[in-house]
């Protein structure tokens, strides 16, 4: 069965070899490790009547190696001569005569390389090769190399594993064989009715296809079993959730006198999603909703206005940020937002690791008390010592920098379930937001407040236009002297945290102090702000630079998500290449967001065919950030796409891919609702337990 020790099945050695490389153990464990890609013998090129220049790989065997120095320059060349029987070819290596000992004569392999015709004689230079026959193999090795060679021959598609040097391709091939061989029928919790291919059939025709019509169904069938069981589990803890008790909160008169003094109108936007959020609240089963939006849309008003509805009984809400920075510019705006009278009322407060002791002492008291109804801080929000008096609402901002179990965690100082809101200003394409989000209704903003006089963003390679670089910084002078903020941002901070490996980065030190010696910005204010800097510090100038005090803050990413300055309108970044797409939207996003313009500078080093320089270009030539969080989704890799960070169902997905497995993702999105709809059965009971604990363990690690 699936749980047998690999050990027991492909022998000790080749058992620890799997484990060292890849951490497997079971039978199950291996099995899941899939093929990455198919190769065929029609890949393969015969020797006779090679293509000059063209990129090859052939199956030879070495006839004989001859080491010789050059004629004309230093170092030495091994000529490797190769056959397979139609014709004869030479691989070259200049200056590795150690390949001489994997090169021996006898030793078949598969060789890759660009073909070149010198002297008469058909070359590779430096190709790439796997040798079927390598003499430092182990016995219990030797023949697996044989049905790898053999397999590469035969018509039949060869799978290859992402190996490593001590378990090669053929190796885990091998292994696997053993394992399908061993284990008999594998039992499918899967319903016959989602018409997929039974789990044993599938597994086997993965690893050891006939042909490429059967691992395409079968890799097809096992993408769509990963899935509907993540689905299932999502589907079904959203279904507990719903199950659970909340206490009903109806709006009234704080909510009317707090509309009655705000500036503006909502947008339409704002206005479906506040009236989605003022009925769920009234539901005796929690609201669990994410809430996206671009950054600026106005999404902390919505759930200001949801905190006001819960405040009227007497009900509290938790506002949990993830900087100090961010909680305290809440802490500002929602005193400022709410007027001297609610504030009076409802009795805000801040609290972030940072807080002093005696007053928070005082927040403590206030908010165990019931009397603050309105609490707003960091992750000391989640602290034991927190303690709510009727914790109603939960709401989270910039929620991909939580995990689910901080989420849950702050849920469960509720009496009973509080709702949650949770927010986002990173745009998520929705085959992830249904993969990672999954438990969570999502609501969406894309509207912005009307007025908004828009940011032109531009990208500069420094080396390429040092003149446009010049002029970034008279730009921003001029701006300054037209009374606005300016922000730089720097991918470090200090020169000792540049130099791992990544001399000459600009940095938040570095920036600053060239800036100061510029005599066109010799009056200008310029302030550091950084990670590091103490909670007082940072918010100090933080505030400094809002009211005016300071022109310009260079900073590193602390100012990626929320800061709100409305006169700030530029926006520098240094060295862009090192930021992600998400993120430089992100960063844009701190402009512009008053009435006046914005703009919006990447400066980058990276060369004009760069793929760093094609995703800046992309953020500079689109504003819309769900169209660049498409592009960031393609350039990520799936594992930070899931990240344990974010990962609602897990941290690495096996098979499937968000981005490629788009119509599976939906498709099982469905079967996992109808599934539910027809009745939990044993089977499926037991895939959620499954998944319930593959999302534990993650909990734990
Ligand atoms: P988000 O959190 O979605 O990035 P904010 O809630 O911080 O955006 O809103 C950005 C700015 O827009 C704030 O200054 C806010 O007061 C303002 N704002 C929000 N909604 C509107 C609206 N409907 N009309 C005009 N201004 C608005
Ligand atoms: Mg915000």
């Amino acid at each position: 069965v699936l749980e047998s020790q690999l050990k027991y099945i492909v022998g000790g050695k080749t058992a620890s070899a799997i484990e060292r490389a890849f951490g497997y153990t079971t039978a199950g464990e291996l099995l899941q490790h899939f093929p990455r890609r198919y190769s065929h013998r029609g890949e393969l090129t015969p020797l006779r009547g090679l293509p000059i220049g063209e990129h090859v790989t052939v199956v030879a065997q070495v006839l004989d190696v001859t080491e010789r120095s050059m004629h004309s320059r230093k170092g030495s060349l091994l000529e490797v001569r190769v056959t397979d029987g139609t014709g004869h070819l030479l691989l070259t290596f200049f200056n590795q005569p150690w390949r001489k000992k994997q090169l021996s004569a006898g030793v078949r392999g598969q060789f890759a390389g660009k073909v070149k015709a010198y002297r008469g004689n058909l070359q590779l230079q430096h190709p790439d090769y796997e040798l079927f026959d390598r003499q430092d193999v182990a016995e219990d090795q030797a023949e697996a190399l044989e049905e790898a060679a053999a397999l590469a021959f035969s018509k039949r598609p060869v799978p290859v594993y992402s190996a490593s040097s001590a378990v090669p391709s053929w190796v885990i091939a091998r292994a696997v064989g053993l394992v399908l061989d061993s284990v008999g029928t594998i039992p499918d919790r899967h319903p016959e009715w989602l018409g997929l291919m039974p789990l044993s059939e599938a597994l086997q025709k993965v690893h050891r296809p006939e042909t490429d019509e059967q691992w395409r169904s079968a890799r097809d069938s096992l993408k769509a079993m990963e899935a509907f069981d993540l689905q299932l589990a999502l589907t079904a803890r959203r279904q507990r959730a719903q199950s659970e008790k909340a206490q009903p909160r109806h709006s009234g008169s704080l909510l009317e006198r707090f509309d009655a003094r705000m500036p503006f109108q909502l947008t339409g936007d704002q206005q479906r999603v506040a009236a989605q959020l003022s009925s769920e609240l009234t539901r005796s089963s929690p609201m669990n909703r994410l809430l996206q939006g671009e950054v600026g849309s106005g999404k902390t008003i919505v759930a200001l206005r949801a905190m006001l509805q819960v405040a009227q009984d007497g009900g509290q809400s938790a506002l949990l940020a993830p900087t100090e920075v961010l909680a305290s510019q809440h802490f500002r705006s929602i005193l400022q937002t709410l007027g001297d009278e609610l504030v009076g009322e409802l009795s805000p407060v801040l609290l972030t690791g940072k807080t002093r002791a005696e007053e928070r002492r005082r927040s403590l008291l206030a908010v165990a008390s019931g009397k603050s109804r309105i609490i707003v801080g960091t992750h000391a929000l989640l602290s034991d010592t927190t303690t709510f008096a009727d914790l109603g609402l939960v709401v989270i901002d910039e929620q991909h920098r939580f995990g689910v179990e901080q989420r849950e965690s702050l849920r469960k100082k509720g009496r009973n379930s509080p709702h949650l809101l949770a927010m986002t200003a990173t745009p998520i394409p929705r085959t992830v937001a249904l993969t990672v989000f999954g438990d969570l209704d999502i609501s969406t903003i894309r509207e912005l407040p009307p007025g908004r006089p828009g940011i032109e963003s531009f990208a500069i390679q420094v080396q390429e236009s040092p003149k446009l670089e010049h002029l970034a910084w008279v730009r921003a002078r001029e701006e300054i002297a037209a009374g606005r903020g300016v922000y730089v941002v720097c991918p470090a901070i200090s020169a000792e945290e540049a130099e791992e490996g990544q001399k000459g980065r600009a940095t938040v030190e570095a920036v600053a102090a060239q800036l100061r010696q510029r005599p066109d910005y010799a009056d200008v204010r310029i302030a550091e702000l950084t990670g590091g800097a103490s909670a007082e510090v940072k918010e100090q100038v933080m505030r400094d630079f809002e009211n005016g005090k300071i022109d310009i803050l260079v900073a590193t990413t602390v100012i990626e998500v929320g800061v709100n300055v409305p006169h700030a309108t530029t926006m520098i970044v240094l060295e862009a290449d090192r930021f992600g797409v998400s993120q430089l939207h992100q960063l844009r996003g701190r402009v512009g967001r008053g009435n006046l313009p914005g703009l919006c500078l990447l400066l980058t080093q990276a060369p004009l065919e760069s793929a760093a320089w094609e995703r800046i270009e992309a953020v500079a030539n689109t504003a819309d950030g769900f169209a660049l969080a498409e592009v960031d989704l393609q350039q990520r890799k799936e594992g930070d796409i899931l990240g344990t960070q974010q990962s609602g169902g897990r941290s690495t997905l096996k098979i499937l891919r968000v981005v490629e497995d788009a119509e599976i993702i939906e498709q099982a999105h469905e079967w996992a609702g109808e599934a539910v709809a027809r009745g939990i059965t044993a089977d499926l009971q037991a895939i959620i337990d499954e998944e319930e604990a593959n999302l534990e363990q993650l909990a734990k690690s």
